[in-house]
Parts: structure tokens; C-alpha cells; sequence
């Protein structure tokens, strides 16, 4: 069986206060043990969540650099992510796509280079609005899932998260059909491409408006493995998310 994963992506949001905050009540929650649980934090934090957050959660950073230094004003690498203590990155988000412009090939290079620096890597795709409308949902994310696949060695430290473009941040989540229907057709795209023992154990999450009022119909279906959660991470309807197979 694949261990159900969870992971909250802040963004750019917070405080020390408020994130302090959000800590607190995550550490003195009840959570399911049979869940990983990742929070991804602004870089500048994740000292300071990795600090605060109970070990029985992951720490994530949003986003770093393909190479370990040098002169690459404003970036991190995954050795600095390391260095804090934090064992998870979060490559290829929408929002890295397109508001920063990163391209299919800087993700692989930096999924390559995240993976060889040790850290475990969850990698997002999903197409766009105007591509699921013109019926080209299967060749975006397969695309973009080849990319991601010719960077991955060892698939035990990646997670693939579906994320359309289009649920993101809108409030329109995915039907549980809609998002069953893609993470079944990637997994068949890894049996074909990768082995049938990765499409068999590599988890496949969901993310796009997931809530509380949303999440227990969705981790019903048979791929979906867990969420990656935006809005609702920052907010104490995390631990029901958590908790949504429980
Ligand atoms: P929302 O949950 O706010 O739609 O964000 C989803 C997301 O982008 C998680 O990475």
C-alpha cells in the first residue's frame, strides 16, 4: 500500500506570529500516524518551522536552484535546504511555471539536481483551463511527466502531485472523478514508461481548492494518494485534510 500523503504549501504567506501559530495547533493535534505530513514553507522560514514543527512532520522548501552555489543572486540549493534540516522541495508548481516562467527543462534539471543533493522531491504538473477545454489534459501531463521521469533515479523520493491549473487558488476543486480519471492515466503512463513497480508504489497526489468539505470524497478514490493543499494549510482545517482517511 502507498502511505497517504499530505503536504501544505504556504506560499508567500505568513509571519513568525501566524505561522507560529499554525504550529502550535498542528503540534498539539491528533493526526494519523499513517500519513506523511509536509508543510512547505517560505525559504526564509524554514529554519524556523523546521525549528518549531514536532520531528513527526516534514518541512519542505517551495522551490530551489539546479546547481549547489555560486553567483546566482536570490536562490537556494538544496544543500542550504539540507543544511536547515529540511528533507523535502517542492519543483515544478504551477505558479513557478507561469508567473516565474520556469521552463519543462529547468524542472527537470532542477529535480535532477534535488534528488543527487539527497533531497526527496514533489514534483507538480497539471495542465491549464484552455488545454483541459481542447481535450489535451493527457498530453500536457504526460509531457510534463516525461520531463520529471527522465530526471528520477531512485522514484522512492518523488511524489507527483496533479495539480490543474485551473482548481488552483479558484475554489473549483476537481471532481473526485475528474482527478481519479488523470492520476489513473499517469500511473498508466509510468507502467508504459518507467516499470509497473514504480506506476504501483509511486504516490500521486492531488491539489487544487482541496478543504475540508472536499477532501474525504477525493482520498476515496483508488490513485489518490494524499494532497498537496494551499489555502486550506494555513488554516487548523489542515488537520481534518490530515485526518481525511481516518
Ligand atoms: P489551493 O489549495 O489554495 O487551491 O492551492 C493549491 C496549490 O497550489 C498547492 O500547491
Amino acid at each position: 500500500g502507498r502511505k497517504f500523503f499530505v503536504g501544505g504549501n504556504w506560499k508567500l504567506n505568513g509571519d513568525k506570529k501566524s505561522l507560529g501559530e499554525l504550529i502550535d495547533t498542528m503540534n498539539a493535534a491528533k493526526v494519523d500516524a499513517n500519513v506523511d505530513v509536509v508543510c512547505g514553507a517560505p525559504s526564509i522560514y524554514l529554519d524556523f518551522a523546521r525549528t518549531k514543527l514536532d520531528a513527526k512532520f516534514f518541512v519542505a522548501a517551495q522551490n530551489c536552484y539546479k546547481v549547489s552555489k555560486g553567483a546566482f543572486t536570490g536562490e537556494i540549493s538544496p544543500a542550504m535546504i539540507k543544511d536547515c534540516g529540511v528533507k523535502w522541495v517542492i519543483l515544478g508548481h504551477s505558479e513557478r511555471r507561469h508567473v516565474f516562467g520556469e521552463s519543462d527543462e529547468l524542472i527537470g534539471q532542477k529535480t535532477a539536481h534535488a534528488l543527487e543533493s539527497g533531497l526527496c522531491v514533489i514534483a507538480c504538473i497539471g495542465e491549464k483551463l484552455d488545454e483541459r477545454e481542447a481535450g489535451i489534459t493527457e498530453k500536457v501531463v504526460f509531457a510534463q511527466t516525461k520531463v520529471i521521469a527522465d530526471n528520477v533515479k531512485d522514484w522512492s523520493k518523488v511524489v507527483l502531485a496533479y495539480e490543474p491549473v485551473w482548481a488552483i487558488g479558484t475554489g473549483k476543486t476537481a471532481s473526485p472523478q475528474q482527478a481519479q480519471e488523470v492520476h489513473d492515466k499517469l500511473r498508466g503512463w509510468l507502467k508504459t514508461n518507467v516499470s509497473e513497480d514504480v506506476a504501483n508504489s509511486v504516490r500521486i497526489i492531488y491539489g487544487g481548492s482541496v478543504t475540508g468539505a472536499t477532501c474525504k470524497e477525493l482520498a476515496s478514490q483508488k490513485d489518490v494518494d494524499g494532497f498537496l493543499v494551499g489555502g486550506a494549510s494555513l488554516k487548523p482545517e489542515f488537520i481534518e485534510i490530515i485526518n481525511a482517511k481516518a
